[in-house]
């Protein structure tokens, strides 16, 4: 999400007849697109302080500027550091982003209502907004007509998005109206919750011969227990339920997940259930990220007791199992 908007400011910036650098030293915009869903990535943008004084001594006309996910109590900390600080909301949200020569963003949504526990996005991006269906109709038209093959429909909880302009699209009829474009293109999208992933989706998918038979589901825990203290309102149970749905409908689906290890308070028989669904459901790609706490959320409050290493060590076994699957 975060390098679809980086495009898509390039894109506004391009438009405004602005051109691109390589060289930060010969920049007189530079535009720091920040993602905050991790600590690490704030302090790395603090880091630049000193580095924006030295180029800043040097040319008088740069200019910087500081969006993407920023939480409240950290802009006072950017204060005095950028020229300018506003949310990612502040660029033209019509706008697209190019991945590639062939691909393309479509945003279709901002912000997020579920509060899963470890995450910013609904404390930095606000509740969820949704694009007009008719609006996403004309740019993803306009897209295909250019040549784009691949359009990669974008929103924090993708498949909670209803059309402002008409209660009766939803998601899934959302993807209906788009497949009955004329064209060669496939349609991709990012990020679905499993809590919010209906029967009628899954035929969608199955019947639309555009939507490509790719899904990222993150499941985030095997664990029950750890599900909701992430407040991710689904079970286990669900989530496996809901994944043999999908591949009894889409029997070629290619499956992927994220999950997150060292949850505060995981234990190493809580880990060792997600081990198991991990076994269980042979995901073909997984992105694994060890838990870091970030100021602002809920589980912020929660003491984050899994030593790294421990942390390190869940991370590198459910990669090996992955591993092992792939070449099985
Ligand atoms: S659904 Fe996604 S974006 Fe929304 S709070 Fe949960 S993790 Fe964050």
């Amino acid at each position: 999400m975060n390098k679809a908007d980086s495009e898509r400011i390039a894109q506004e910036l391009k438009n405004k007849g602005y051109k691109s650098t390589p060289n930060i030293k010969e920049a007189n915009l530079v535009v720091v697109n920040m993602c905050s869903v991790r600590q690490s990535a704030v302090d790395r943008v603090l880091g630049l302080n000193q580095k924006f004084s030295q180029l800043k001594n040097k040319n008088c006309k740069l200019k910087t500027v500081l969006t993407g996910c920023i939480l409240k109590k950290d802009k006072a900390k950017f204060r005095g550091m950028f020229d300018e600080i506003g949310g990612v909301e502040t660029w033209s949200p019509e706008e697209t982003g190019s991945l590639s020569p062939l691909s393309q963003f479509v945003r279709i949504s901002n912000g997020c209502n579920n509060f899963c526990t470890y995450c910013v996005v609904p404390h930095t991006r606000g509740p969820l907004v949704c694009r007009s269906h008719k609006d996403i109709l004309n740019e993803v038209k306009k897209t295909v007509k250019a040549g784009i093959e691949e359009i990669w429909l974008l929103g924090q909880n993708v498949n909670d998005y209803q059309s402002p302009s008409s209660h009766l699209i939803n998601f899934a009829k959302l993807l209906k109206i788009l497949n009955e474009i004329a064209g060669d293109f496939e349609i991709r999208f990012s990020s679905p919750n499993p809590a919010d992933f209906s029967n009628e989706l899954i035929d969608t998918m199955a019947k639309c011969q555009k939507v490509a038979k790719y899904l990222n589901l993150p499941v985030q825990s095997g664990d029950d227990k750890i599900l909701k203290r992430m407040n991710r309102r689904y079970t286990v149970k669900e989530y496996k339920n809901l994944v043999k749905k999908i591949r009894e409908e889409i029997p070629n689906i290619n499956l992927s997940t994220d999950v997150i290890v060292g949850f505060p308070g995981e234990t190493k028989k809580q880990f060792e259930n997600t081990l198991k669904l991990f076994k269980e459901i042979r995901f073909n790609i997984a992105y694994i990220s060890k838990y870091s706490p970030r100021p602002g959320t809920a589980a912020f409050l929660l003491k984050d007791n899994v030593p790294f290493k421990e942390k390190k060590r869940r991370e590198k076994i459910l990669m090996e199992v992955l591993a092992k699957q792939k070449g099985s």
